[in-house]
């Protein structure tokens, strides 16, 4: 049974904006030694800017734009979100899509008068066998890519912004003495890589699908040591939630499904937060015995 107690900690955390799902959460926290956090809408703000355009030869730009945000019409990623708003502010207009289908970790696939267009990531383009330059693999930004019937048509270049809350988050952990601090991302190893370095933190994995996240954690599970608390937005990301020892669902903007599989869930936007539930968790372990 749950010492009473804890239901007092729990209420004083949902002050804190964190809220736990039961008191076996609030015990299971003070042991974690390994935080690991999704990066896009987790550390960054995951609200993408579009930066630039480039076409291929013989498309126009505003053609370009107009088929990328219809197929990403389609979508809620973050990124879809980010360009069909440019496309609205800059009063392109959109067409209509047929047979969407969207690829976690990858883009979309669909129809447009006809003709197959493929939006997504290079990855995407190379599952289709669509050849593309290779200098789009060295862009340490997002890249949002589109082929027209198999033929590489450009890009639109996105960015997206640290979260200013993101350095106190891994300051904090390090304060508890949590060191084992790791960042997992679908997105190319070089962008998590930059803002790995920029929060301090050396253990950054990129160019992950949906499963290897859950891999990942995994193969972190195959030590007995390792306590892991996933930290996530939850787009793709509850497989991975509800397989770590805490799962931890940023609930400011984070995705319904993330929040159901979640054992904790911050109610804002900010990833410190995650020290801040280690804290009460441990404050309420020394009131309870
Ligand atoms: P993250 O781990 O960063 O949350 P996701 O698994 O959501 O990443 O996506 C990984 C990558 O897949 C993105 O960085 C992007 O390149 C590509 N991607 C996924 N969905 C879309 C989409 N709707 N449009 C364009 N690219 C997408
Ligand atoms: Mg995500």
């Amino acid at each position: 049974s749950i010492p009473l107690g804890y239901f007092g900690g729990i209420g004083a955390t949902s002050r804190l904006g964190v809220l736990f799902k039961g008191g076996n959460y609030l015990d299971a926290i003070t042991k974690v030694n390994t935080v690991v956090f999704d990066k896009t809408g987790t550390l960054t703000k995951g609200t993408f800017e579009v930066q630039s355009c480039r076409t291929q030869h013989g498309v126009s730009e505003e053609k370009l734009i107009q088929i990328i945000a219809s197929a990403e019409r389609n979508s809620t990623h973050p990124i879809a979100k980010a360009i069909t708003g440019y496309t609205e502010q800059r009063r392109i207009s959109f067409v209509p899509t047929a047979e969407v289908t969207e690829i976690a970790g990858h883009g979309l696939e669909t129809k447009i008068d006809g003709q197959r267009i493929l939006v997504g990531n290079a990855r995407l383009l190379s599952k289709y066998n669509v050849e593309y330059p290779q200098e789009l693999s060295k862009i340490a930004d997002t890249v949002v890519v589109c082929a027209i019937d198999s033929a590489y048509a450009g890009y639109l270049l996105l960015s997206d912004t640290l979260k200013e809350d993101a350095r106190k988050a891994i300051e904090d952990l390090k304060a508890l003495n949590i060191n084992n601090i790791q960042i997992l991302s679908g997105d190319k190893q070089a962008i998590v890589t930059n803002f790995a370095e920029k929060l301090g933190v050396t253990q950054a994995y990129g160019d992950l699908l949906p499963d290897g996240k859950v891999e990942h954690i995994e193969e972190l599970r195959q030590n007995d040591g390792n306590r892991i608390a996933f930290v996530g937005d939850g787009i793709n990301d509850a497989p991975v939630l509800a397989f770590s020892h805490v799962g931890i669902a940023m609930g400011g903007l984070g995705s319904d499904a993330a929040i159901e599989t979640a054992d904790v869930v911050i109610q804002t936007d900010q990833p410190s937060k995650v020290a801040t539930a280690i804290r009460a968790g441990k404050q309420t372990r020394r009131i309870v015995w």
